[in-house]
């Protein structure tokens, strides 16, 4: 990295740490020649990612869609948004370490609602209902059906 006061290419790593979001490292750089000091920042490059949609429409990959729809299933549940926000991160680093720069939504929502059945399971019968639309009535019911049992039990 080139010194922007005297464009001498070397210079020595002060400090290293992660930017407050996280997805970034900062470095506190010296030049080796002049000795004034700069900063540089190391991002990962971020690969696009369509969602592939049920009509076969393509749409940008949104985590914070993901987190909507979480919310709004967890309404007067006890569950922080930080594990809402902690559910979505995991399905996006899944998605984006499948390689595939397409992924059916789909898949996408199997994955948010396996994870959310851990988390809450009122959460995880109302994210379904709303998922699958109610086009799979009988499906439903079973899944009502088994956690039901499992209060029981
Ligand atoms: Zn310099």
């Amino acid at each position: 990295m080139r010194c922007p006061f005297c464009s001498h290419p070397e210079s020595k790593v002060l400090d290293s740490r992660p930017t407050e979001e996280g997805n970034a490292i900062r470095r506190r750089r010296e030049c080796l020649v002049c000795g004034r000091r700069f900063t540089t920042y190391e991002k990962v490059e971020q690969v696009p990612l369509l969602v592939v949609k049920r009509d076969g429409r393509r749409e940008a990959f949104s985590r914070q869609k993901i987190i909507g729809g979480l919310v709004r299933s967890c309404e007067k549940r006890p569950v922080p948004i930080s594990a809402l926000e902690a559910l979505a991160e995991e399905v996006e680093q899944e998605v984006r370490n499948s390689a595939e720069n397409e992924v059916p939504s789909v898949a996408i929502g199997e994955m948010v609602m396996e994870r959310l059945r851990k988390l809450d399971e009122v959460a995880y019968v109302r994210f379904a209902s709303v998922y699958r639309q109610f086009t799979d009535i009988k499906r439903f019911r079973e899944e009502l059906e088994k956690l039901l049992e499992g209060a029981e039990s």
